[in-house]
């Protein structure tokens, strides 16, 4: 394989600056370009250490004083030889240390080509190798968390015991084939049928996590809803943790919907900040009503909020009203910081659960997340990796089903044993799917075009 290299820490100003090689002459070249102090030679270097020293350039001129750690393959992230260069971050330093290494016949890395590497040297498989980019992408510690563990296994966990399953019962068909005279008893017909339908209802779990993955990866959609001058825009500001909308004393000045992801005590919200609820003549306004009502038919959650330091209002009520029923719902009761007029009487009368927020002093937030973390499990802490986020492993999930389906049909009609084992087959190919089994090179491409470069 060629060797390859590039910045794995991005291109802008920082500490520290990571270039990573791979490939057969990953160290040679390594050794070439880096003069350990205390003359040690890299070539002699122990794995996964760390020596300090000089990074000299095709000229001979002195590029970086820094660090530089060699892995060799087999146990290396790619499986190859391997070495880092730990550099100064300076984007001009670390474009004259890649250069260098070009100009000793190391190519520049494609998007997501070290991973892909650690994939086709079975280092990690398919799932695993998913991971890594959700683990870079993740944007709540959830969904970090979630990654975290998949890139761990627990993908290709999940799936072993299903996969033993249809492989046990393979094995016995295959042998009914091979060896006509040996029959399948109506007894070990049924309990091939049972161990079927454990491993569909196995992969169905798996496949209900991933429903729940969108709202992990993308967000919550919450709509902020109430009456004018309640704090919405406010709320949002303070949840942003900068000015976002504008907020004034105006009321229903709050026009556009704008959409923004905030976290919230670990929850990921897509915030859909609204116009007021208010009824209006007002045509501009008229457009924010029905933006509203529009944003909360697409909201997993809606935050009302209440202004604490007045009593609750016709309007308030009508705000709550237009909530559809089965939608998570939150009474917001902001202005904390004031007198509090509204009491716990008439905020129980709702029939909604409730937190006290001051917008203007960032009170109360905290609560807020744990709030809604109770509603959404998907935001607990979890320690299991089990929400597929890959709608390409959910397909091959769900494909595996219709087969493990067929086959279960098939034996309680008695059908010939090939057509089970074609079924079969076919349930095993989709769940090697996943892993990366039984993937097609053009397929594994893709999935890796999708990393950045230097991963
Ligand atoms: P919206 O119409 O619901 O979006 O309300 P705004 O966010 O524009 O806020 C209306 C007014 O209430 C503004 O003058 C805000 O400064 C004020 N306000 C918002 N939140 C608080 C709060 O927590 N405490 C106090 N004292 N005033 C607030």
């Amino acid at each position: 394989m060629d060797t390859i290299a590039a910045i794995a820490t991005g291109g802008s100003v920082s500490a520290i600056g990571i270039i990573r090689v791979s490939g057969e002459n990953a160290v040679l070249v390594a050794d070439k370009v880096f003069r350990p102090s205390g003359g040690v030679r890299l070539a002699d270097a122990e794995n996964r250490r760390l020596y300090y020293g000089e990074f000299i350039g095709a000229d001979g001129a002195l590029i970086d004083l820094c660090l530089c750690m060699v892995s060799r393959g087999p146990d290396s992230y790619t499986g190859e030889d391997s070495a880092e260069f730990h550099c100064h971050g300076s984007p001009v330093i670390l474009s004259e240390a890649l250069r260098t290494l070009f100009s000793f016949g190391v190519r520049m890395a494609q998007a997501g080509e070290f991973t892909k590497r650690a994939f086709l040297n079975g280092r990690m498989d398919l799932s695993q190798a998913e991971a890594v980019i959700d683990l870079i992408e993740s944007e709540s510690p959830a969904a970090a968390s979630n990654a975290a563990y998949q890139l761990h296994g627990a993908v290709g966990a999940g799936l072993t015991p299903v996969y033993d399953a249809l492989i046990n019962v393979l094995a016995h068909f295959h042998a009914v084939i091979d060896y006509p005279d040996e029959d399948i008893n109506e007894f070990e017909m049924q309990n091939y049928i049972s161990a079927l339908g454990t491993a569909k209802a196995q992969l169905g779990l798996m496949l209900s996590g991933h429903e729940r993955s969108r709202v992990l990866r993308d967000g919550l959609p919450t709509a902020i809803i109430g009456r004018p001058n309640t704090g919405k825009s406010s709320l949002m500001n303070a949840l942003l943790g900068y000015e976002r909308a504008i907020v004034t004393d105006i009321s229903g000045t709050t026009r556009d919907t704008i959409e923004e992801k905030i976290l919230v005590g670990g929850v990921l919200l897509r915030l859909i900040d609204t116009a007021g609820l208010r009824r209006t003549d007002d045509t501009v306004e008229k457009l924010g009503v029905e933006r509203t009502l529009a944003a909360m038919s697409l909201a997993s959650l809606v935050l009302l909020v209440l202004d604490g330091s007045e009593p609750l209002m016709d309007e308030d009520f009508e705000a709550l009203r237009l909530i559809p029923k089965d939608v998570p719902k939150i009474a917001v009761v902001n202005k904390s910081d004031l007198p509090q007029v509204l009491g716990s009487g008439p905020l129980e009368g709702l029939g909604l659960e409730f937190c006290h927020v001051s917008a203007l002093r960032g009170d109360g937030l905290e609560n807020l997340g744990e709030r809604i973390k109770a509603f959404f499990p998907e935001f607990r802490v979890r320690q299991s990796g089990d929400i597929i986020t890959s709608l390409r492993q959910a397909e091959a999930i769900s494909r595996a089903i219709c087969s493990i389906d067929l086959a279960i049909e098939a034996m309680s009609a008695s059908v010939t044993p090939d057509a089970v084992l074609t079924d079969i087959e076919a349930a095993l190919s989709s769940i090697g799917e996943v892993t990366g089994k039984t993937m097609r090179e053009d397929v594994v491409s893709r999935i890796f075009e999708r990393f950045c470069v230097g991963k």
